[in-house]
């Protein structure tokens, strides 16, 4: 018998996520206990034991578990309570006010990623209700501070209270969404995030007057030929094991992709041949792949100069650079600084200011063939894809622990014009439709109880 989406969860699972939205969580400065001690109250309201952790005051993150026999591995469901800023004058809704109309519930986090919290929340409330004999630990956890690093979140738990939180495998935010091909949907899990190397570079030169530009040593010119040279860099192309299996998955459901993408992974070289290619049909597809391919370099932040006929000494630029699993940051640092001496070994300064590394995890494991089969059961002719994100999760810091992590939280395209996907993450008018709470908790309950049972 095919599984039926829970429909009777709709009315709870939306006041809950509506409720959560109301508590503002905006980091910084987050505030995130406010929305752990709702979250405690309610689990415990249906007899959870939940503990707090504050970090620092106000920086609460909440976990609860629901025990099993020990027969197989622990699984946490990972979510972050706090969220990005919103301008309420540019929302059509108050962002803190969990609007619920037209189907959506609307408000900032509503998709990163309190809707997901919500919908983990339900399933360990079903979990118990249904008395589903679990054969081990579902461990909840919903964490302060992932939008500024997650020092003060996930990793001061797993640091901390490892006891309470490590678990070997983990569900969280990151995938779900499926993309739509011209043969049906294909679900994405995201199994690998790249790293972040955020870095500085100060130009020297010596002051002058405006008027007379040959006699002193402007910085900003020196700064000009590096912002060009890191700008318009192109690193190697290297295709990690989750993006060569995206591929793959995409190009067997669109007949259309086959042949390009056959090329792109026998003649990586050529990648971006291909993608331009790509480009003039699908220009959204072909920007998603480009970045998953290599190592990037983007200036984000730049400043010198004082006064209008002063010629600056200095100049300093912020680069924001992503690297992709398997890549180290000290060696990438090492070529930056080659790139510098390229240009001038003299006046270029570096400065590195804050690490994370890449990670990830392998598809070949029984909770990747779970979650397959599970949304196999609600679309049978669904696709299923490992994906790599460029931005990163809380995710690096189990991974980094041994956890097999995946990101997902199940969800359909909710406005889809253009044949473009609309990504409302951090952006105006986040929303999600109650239609995804109810298909995502559905499919995350199978899921979860048909792994641990
Ligand atoms: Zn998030």
């Amino acid at each position: 018998m095919p599984v039926q989406l829970l429909k009777e969860v709709e009315d709870e699972v939306t006041r809950f996520l509506s409720a959560l939205i109301r508590i503002n969580t905006t980091n910084p400065p987050g505030n995130e206990t406010a929305a752990a001690k709702y979250l405690a109250e309610n689990l415990s309201s249906e007899g959870f034991k939940c503990e707090l952790f504050e970090s620092a005051p106000a920086r609460g993150s909440v976990i609860t578990r629901l025990k099993g026999t020990g027969e197989k591995p622990s699984l946490l469901l990972l979510s972050h309570l706090d969220v990005v800023a919103a301008d309420p004058e540019e929302w059509s809704v108050d962002p803190f006010a969990g609007v619920v109309k037209d189907g959506f519930v609307w408000g900032r986090g509503a998709l990163d990623m309190k809707g997901m919290t919500a919908v983990e929340v339900m399933v360990l409330k079903l979990l118990k209700r249904n008395g589903v004999e679990l054969k081990g630990n579902v461990v909840l956890a919903a964490t302060a501070d992932e939008e500024q690093g997650g020092l003060s979140g996930a990793d001061y738990l797993l640091r901390n209270y490892p006891e309470m939180i490590f678990a070997p495998y983990v569900l969280n935010e990151g995938g779900g969404l499926a993309v739509p091909t011209r043969s049906g949907n294909v679900f994405t899990v995201q199994t690998a995030e790249k790293g972040i190397l955020w870095f500085k570079v100060k130009a020297k030169g010596t002051p002058g007057h405006g008027s007379m530009p040959n006699v002193a040593d402007n910085a900003i010119m020196h700064m000009n030929k590096l912002v060009e040279k890191l700008g318009n860099y192109r690193s190697r192309v290297a295709l990690v094991p989750t993006v060569k299996r995206f591929l793959e998955e995409i190009a067997r459901e669109d007949a259309a992709l086959q042949e390009p993408f056959s090329r792109l992974l026998a003649n990586p070289e050529f990648a971006d041949d291909v993608l331009d290619e790509l480009a003039k049909t699908s220009p959204q597809l072909a920007e998603e792949i480009r970045p998953r391919l290599r190592m990037t370099i983007t200036p984000t932040i730049i400043s010198g100069g004082v006064k209008e006929n002063v010629i600056p000494s200095e100049c300093e630029t912020v680069f924001d650079c992503r690297i992709l699993p398997g890549q180290e940051s000290t060696q990438t640092i090492a070529l930056i600084k080659a790139l510098l001496d390229e240009v001038d070994s003299e006046k270029l300064v570096f400065e590195g200011l804050q690490v994370q590394e890449p990670s990830e995890s392998t598809a070949e494991t029984p909770l990747y063939d779970t979650i397959s089969a599970v949304l196999r059961e609600f679309e049978p002719n669904c696709g299923v894809t490992p994906m790599l994100t460029t931005g990163g999760t809380d995710s690096r810091f189990f991974r980094r622990k041994g956890s097999v992590c995946y990101g997902f939280q199940p969800m359909h395209p909710e406005e889809a014009s253009s044949g473009k996907v609309v990504k409302r993450e951090h952006g105006i008018d986040e929303r999600i439709s109650i239609e995804n709470l109810v298909f995502g908790t559905s499919v995350l309950y199978e899921t979860v109880k048909k792994f641990m049972t």
